[in-house]
């Protein structure tokens, strides 16, 4: 672990910064409540405008079928499911048999069955009122993803009463991968895939260099701390800079400890890099509901993942990383 000078610093995401480069496909939208952007350089004869409505129908097929608030999709469904099976999707079966397995190697710090302590501090924040001890016990307590059961034919059982899953955790960085499966499938071979801060990039920007993933300030909105070199590896940042709750006039983060009930309070925001966007995304929301040090301790211990944390502890903002994260060039 390395403990980078206490400076008055704190995150907030992560901003593509690249130059300008002929046959260059970039496009925006907007999906799970953020920005996706597709960028991607192509050769003469590739049937560009085919694999790119691929990747966004991709793109709007996810977010239905994971969205928490909708009846129809998958989640809704499993949400509304009263305890009896639900078939699901492939996608999102599989996401959450690897979202369980994510639990397991945080202990619980990411967990998909946080849903009812989700909803806890929604009404809190929209009452301006903080939940009551007794409320976040009985959120708590419906809160367990050793009680997901995924039986044969992706039937889906949550086996608790009261039980909700939410994949907002990890769905941005599934899509993203998915996207990037859909181009490089289609011969795409530099691209870059962002969506709202879960980045997947491979090959080479429009310069020939290496993607440039700026790290946003937690604190300066739209400002950056630095950006890093990466290729072929997935980054996200996650951090109470963009969505937080608001109660009484104080700050909270969106990122629930599952343990305790209530948000994440020293991590203001955690950067991982990983080998894929869904990775990625699990452990920075994980890292943010955990205590620094014990952040990067675990991080050390999975292979091919690094991580930058920023935290606040007596009022002071501390950066630590894993000892292989890369270089940050700082902006001048
Ligand atoms: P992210 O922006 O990827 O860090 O995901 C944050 C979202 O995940 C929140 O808005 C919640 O819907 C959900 N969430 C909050 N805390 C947790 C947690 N400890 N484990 C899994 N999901 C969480
Ligand atoms: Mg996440």
């Amino acid at each position: 672990m390395t403990v980078f000078s206490a400076v008055l610093l704190a995150l907030s995401g992560c901003v593509m910064m690249t130059g300008d480069a002929p046959a260059e496909y970039k496009e925006t939208r907007l999906y799970y409540g953020t920005y996706v952007t597709i960028r991607c350089l192509y050769g003469e004869g590739t049937p560009i405008s085919g694999i790119i409505a691929r990747c966004w129908d991709e793109a709007g097929r996810i977010q239905t079928a994971m969205d928490v608030r909708s009846a129809s999709g998958d989640v809704g469904r499993i949400n509304a499911s009263g305890g009896l099976g639900v078939r699901v999707g492939s996608g999102v079966y599989g996401l959450l048999k690897d979202s369980i397995e994510f639990s397991r190697l945080t202990g619980g710090a990411f967990d998909v069955t946080v849903y009812p302590l989700v909803e806890v501090w929604r009404t809190a924040a929209r009452d301006n009122r903080l939940p009551d001890k007794a409320v976040l016990e009985e959120a708590k307590s419906k809160i367990g993803y050793q009680y997901v059961h995924l039986g044969g034919d992706n039937t889906v059982t949550l086996r608790k009463s009261g039980m909700k899953i939410d994949l907002g955790a990890i769905a941005k960085g599934y899509a993203v991968d998915r996207i990037a499966r859909i181009l490089s499938a289609g011969g795409i071979e530099n691209f870059l895939v962002d969506a709202g801060g879960d980045i997947f990039c491979r090959g080479k920007n429009s310069s020939g260099s290496d993607w440039n993933v700026g790290i946003r300030d937690p604190i300066k909105a739209g400002g950056l701390i630095g950006s890093i070199r990466i290729s072929g590896a997935a980054v996200t940042t996650s951090g109470d800079y963009e969505r937080f709750y608001r109660i009484d006039g104080e700050r909270f983060s969106h990122i629930l400890n599952p343990a305790t009930g209530y948000p994440g309070r020293t991590v203001i925001s955690a950067t991982v890099i990983a080998k894929t966007a869904e990775e990625a995304d699990a452990l920075a929301t994980a890292l943010c509901a955990l205590e620094g040090e014990e952040g990067i301790r675990l991080t050390e211990k999975i292979d091919d993942v690094e991580a930058m944390v920023i935290e606040k502890a007596d009022g002071e903002l501390r950066m630590l990383t894993t000892e292989g994260f890369p270089d940050i060039k700082r902006k001048q």
